[in-house]
């Protein structure tokens, strides 16, 4: 679903740079919670912002869903990338649009029938229980609820791959279980494949099938949590 060969990236100039990646390579296969974990600096927000060519690559290429995204021009980059949803951890939303406008955004920019986008933004209220907060702003939200709405409007779209970065270090630890369980819901409910960035082992071990160890731009260890991780 997700496969990175040799991507390398660097920041700056030809004469000074810092390379965040060098040359990884990873496979996510579908229907999977792959998680990277590492330090501040490791090159963690790097390596996810380059699946969806937020950041553009120096060298190697970026596959999701057997498309290589690096060979793309503009506007077949656009079309792919509305299938590849992301949540942040300070969630990003539009302060001055309602709960529902936030969700329906994503396909308001695809000239979705209106009646469309109402079902659609409905399903996703219920699917992540904030029927109840659909007229609300962002402002009057709590930190998991802010989350869940930026769940619900990645998802809007039906993504192929679900990035995640660092989606819950803002949250508190109760808060952060239950965006896990969702996430874990939604991933079963539609087999969706999710990568996920964090610093917090908990977060890898509670959700995660696989993990990658990043160290300086590179992966110093990969393979199943349970191996990578003795469980606690
Ligand atoms: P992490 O997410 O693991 O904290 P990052 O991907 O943010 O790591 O950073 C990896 C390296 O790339 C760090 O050395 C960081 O200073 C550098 N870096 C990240 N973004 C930029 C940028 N926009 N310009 C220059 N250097 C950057
Ligand atoms: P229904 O509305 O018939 O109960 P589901 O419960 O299967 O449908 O799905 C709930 C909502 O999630 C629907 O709006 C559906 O279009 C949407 N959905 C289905 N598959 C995915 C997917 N892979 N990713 C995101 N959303 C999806």
């Amino acid at each position: 679903m997700i496969e990175l060969k040799q991507l390398t990236k660097k920041y700056g100039t030809k004469k000074k740079s810092t390379t965040a990646l060098s040359e990884i390579d990873l496979q996510v296969g579908k229907g999977e919670i792959f998680g990277v974990i590492g330090h501040s600096g490791a090159g963690k927000s790097t390596l996810i912002r380059c699946i969806n060519l937020l950041e553009r690559p120096t060298s190697g290429e970026v596959w999701v869903n057997g498309v290589n995204l690096t060979a793309l021009g503009k506007g077949d980059l656009q079309k792919h990338r509305r299938k590849i949803g992301m949540i942040f951890q300070h969630f990003n939303l539009l302060s001055s649009a309602t709960v529902y406008d936030n969700i329906a955004f994503p396909l308001t920019l695809t000239n979705t029938p209106k009646a469309d986008i109402k079902k659609k933004v409905s399903d996703l209220l219920a699917l992540v229980g904030l029927e109840d907060h659909k007229n609300k702003y962002p402002a009057q939200l709590s930190g998991g609820q802010k989350q869940r709405v930026g769940i619900a409007r990645a998802l809007a779209s039906d993504p192929d791959v679900l990035l995640c970065d660092e989606a819950t270090s803002a949250l508190d630890p109760q808060t952060t279980d239950s965006i896990l369980r969702l996430l874990l819901d939604i991933n079963k409910k539609f087999n969706l494949t999710i990568m996920l960035i964090t610093h917090e082992m908990h977060v890898i071990q509670s959700v995660c099938d696989r993990v990658a160890v990043i160290h300086a731009g590179g992966i110093v260890e990969e393979g199943p949590v349970t191996e990578v991780f003795l469980k606690p």
